[in-house]
């Protein structure tokens, strides 16, 4: 596949994070106008609102426009998606006719305001990284039992709280909360001092289920991805994660990039899970290539601006695709809907700085990974800010994601001393 030209000339830069072949959704505004959902084409979002009140894009089912998230999108199933980016491609294409009339919609992202681009119904967060789970489960628990005994059987996940979900630019308050080291006598309530970002993909389910569902079914489910910042707080995680997993370590905020890239653009940039040490349940069998090739960068600026990229890391290192996590969840007749939001896992490679974590890359604070001369992090300090971005590399051009960003700003008084 190679870059599909636009008349939007800045979408056919081979830096652009959206050329024609991606065609991102979201949910924007612009001087004063409302949110409403728009594509990203280069440097410029276009109004999908307008261009439907305009009649250039038209649906049998209605106005689709009408409401600022892509759910009602999503939930006119996989024929309509696919007409709606074929609709799209024509209109932004090089080709297309009435680009006069178009140019009129194009607004420049740097002019937007980015919001939520769908409703999240639910949020699930899994833990299929490998080398992620083996990292984590060596420091908590000790090389022997580093992964637990289901792990290559399960994708293993926990019920996170849809309300937690935030688009990028939204700052992170430093939460407080119960912690206890193995050394305190007694638990005591505090800031966290170890909070910490995971760098994962979200998966955003598009169409309904009612009952367990195929690998193959789940894959054509889901209607697209986001990066995904599921912010982390390990010391309070440490102390409650047994025997129900983490609860408040995870319920401060998660953090989504503001274009959902569907699963048609991704397309070419399909690969395979990795060689399986056990052989899988039939039910979660792979069926095909369902991961993705997308390079994944974390970069760590501080409030006096020295900055680094931390890690850079890669999709296809997971475990278990997101077809596969959404196969598993289905298996107990756990109806999923459009919006629900999958988290990855945090997403580590083999190397140091593959590492998709601050507990993984300063091994639990042991060694501190080094910003500038001087300026080292074992975790987030305030004013911290955690950029993430991911892109596919096609023959001159990419697949971008967007910015998925957050800034840390300190915990608050003592929430109980009044
Ligand atoms: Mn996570």
């Amino acid at each position: 596949m190679t870059l599909l030209k636009s008349w939007v000339s800045s979408a056919n830069s081979p830096e652009t994070d959206f050329p024609l072949n991606n065609l991102p959704y979201g949910v924007f505004s612009s001087k004063g106008t409302d949110p409403r959902c728009g594509v990203a084409i280069g440097d410029m979002i276009f109004d999908c609102q307008a261009a439907e009140e305009a009649g250039f894009i038209e649906f049998d089912e209605g106005p689709i426009f009408d409401v600022p998230f892509w759910n009602e999108v999503m939930e006119l199933g996989p024929k309509i998606w696919a007409q709606l980016r074929a609709r799209l491609a024509e209109l932004l294409g090089e080709n297309a006719k009435d680009q006069e009339i178009l140019c009129n919609m194009l607004t420049p992202i740097a002019d937007a305001q980015m919001y939520l681009p769908f409703l999240v119904m639910e949020y699930t967060d899994f833990y299929a990284g490998r080398h992620h789970a083996t990292n984590v489960g060596t420091m908590f628990r000790g090389a022997e039992h580093a992964l637990p005994p289901n792990w290559l059987h399960i994708p293993i996940g926990y019920n996170g709280r849809a309300s937690s979900v935030v688009v990028s630019g939204t700052d992170v308050r430093r939460p407080w909360g119960q912690l206890k080291k193995p050394e305190d006598s007694l638990p005591h309530f505090a800031p966290c001092r170890r909070f910490d970002f995971e760098m994962e993909i979200g998966a955003i389910v598009g169409s309904a289920s009612h009952g367990p569902v195929s690998v193959r079914e789940a894959d054509e489910m889901i209607f697209g991805y986001v990066l995904l910042n599921d912010w982390s707080a390990r010391d309070i995680q440490a102390w409650e994660y047994q025997p129900l997993g983490p609860f408040q370590a995870k319920a401060t905020a998660t953090t989504i990039s503001p274009w959902i890239v569907t699963k048609a653009a991704l397309d070419p940039f399909r690969c395979n899970t990795p060689k399986r040490e056990v052989k899988l349940l039939d039910y979660l069998k792979d069926q095909g290539p369902m991961l993705y090739d997308i390079d994944l960068e974390v970069r760590l600026t501080t409030q006096d601006n020295h900055n680094r990229t931390i890690t850079e890391t890669n999709y296809r290192e997971m475990y278990y695709s997101s077809a596969q996590q959404l196969a598993h969840h289905s298996t107990s007749g756990c109806p999923m809907n459009p919006g629900d939001l999958l988290g990855s896992g945090t997403i580590s490679g083999e190397k140091p700085h593959e590492r998709g974590s601050l507990l993984e890359l300063s091994w639990g604070g042991k060694d501190p990974v080094r910003i500038a001369e001087g300026v080292t992090r074992s975790f987030i300090e305030d004013g911290d800010i955690i950029e993430m971005t991911g892109s596919a590399k096609g023959e001159g051009y990419k697949i971008g994601f967007g910015l998925c960003s957050g800034r840390v700003l300190p915990a608050l008084e003592n929430p109980y001393a009044r």
